[in-house]
């Protein structure tokens, strides 16, 4: 399904951007592109400013897509994928991924070769790892909930060996903690500018308890804290977050109400500053861009893209 690319509407303010709060950093005269369609169901967004451009999972076509900047061209940078999920970029500008089928997360180096980072803790297999993000110090924080191995459109299925956890791995020594032993299903997670908090996301399913956003303390590659930062999105769920310079939340929420689709921005404090409405469910979103000011989305079928008056914390 090929849907029509280019900007949602023709007018500016854009009226599918919706500002709660004079806070919300809106660019007035930009509104939400798409930029890529035709695909099965979009996730995984990361922008590799090096190389000009931005990769995302199309988790059941078994791919890594790559859209081009400078004349907007989308190919397949990888397939088959592994039914890679989430990616992120360390330190040094490498690709972190995700794997859903060979359950496990990796690295590709510079000369395209691909190093697992991990694949088994306590000598059991991981579940099927869902979003990752890099911490200041090159930690590789990822979550485990399982979803990729509950059946057969966007991995295989197999039992869970161990819960579903946040883990933290120092890529240095291979050495991988639990983080996080308290969630249903973790999600998406994004640590603050400063790297002082991490923010992740609890999805929630209609079985699975409540969607979430906590927030945790993260001290010394530990987290303490984990209150509730916002929640009150039943029956609709949550999945990927970022972070802004700003210090402010940006999350997809999708699945229940249509008009309910897109991104959700939440000022440090937790007001809801604004919605990003889109024409599909956003599973993920990613900062981009040479100046680190354009949100890219992936939405159901498509990538969406839209400039704002912000930049990126971590850009990862
Ligand atoms: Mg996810």
């Amino acid at each position: 399904m090929a849907l029509p690319l280019g900007p949602l509407a023709t007018t500016y303010p854009d009226p599918n951007i919706e500002a709660l709060d004079k806070r919300f950093p809106r660019q007035q005269n930009a509104g939400i592109e798409r930029i890529a369609t035709g695909c099965r169901w979009n996730e995984g967004p990361v922008y590799f400013p090096a190389g000009g451009y931005f990769l995302w999972s199309d988790i059941p076509n078994n791919r890594i897509m790559r859209w081009l900047e400078d004349d907007g061209h989308v190919s397949v940078f990888r397939a088959p994928s592994n039914y890679a999920n989430g990616n992120a970029r360390d330190l040094q500008g490498r690709l972190i991924t995700c794997e859903h089928e060979t359950r496990r997360v990796t690295r590709t180096e510079p000369d395209g070769a691909v190093t697992i980072l991990i694949d088994q803790f306590e000598g059991k297999p991981l579940n099927a790892p869902n979003d990752v993000t890099v911490a200041p110090d090159g930690a590789i924080w990822f979550t485990d909930p399982g979803f990729g191995i509950e059946g057969e459109y966007e991995g295989h299925r197999a039992a869970a060996e161990l819960p579903p956890n946040v883990y933290r791995l120092d890529p240095q020594t291979g050495r991988a903690t639990i983080a996080a032993d308290d969630f249903l299903r973790p999600n998406g997670l994004a640590f603050s500018a400063d790297g002082a908090a991490l923010y992740i996301i609890e999805t929630g399913l209609a079985d699975r308890g409540p969607a979430q956003i906590r927030k945790f303390k993260a001290d010394d590659g530990k987290l303490s804290g984990g209150a509730i930062f916002a929640d009150g999105f039943a029956p609709g769920i949550l999945d990927g977050i970022r972070t802004d310079g700003q210090g402010n939340i940006w999350c997809a929420h999708g699945w229940a109400d249509p008009a309910e689709n897109g991104v959700h921005c939440y000022s440090p404090d937790g007001a809801l500053l604004g919605k990003i409405h889109l024409p599909e469910p956003c599973a993920n979103l990613c900062f981009g861009g040479p100046k680190q000011n354009r949100l890219f989305m992936t939405a159901g079928t498509s990538i969406y893209a839209l400039y704002l008056n912000v930049q990126g914390a971590l850009c990862l």
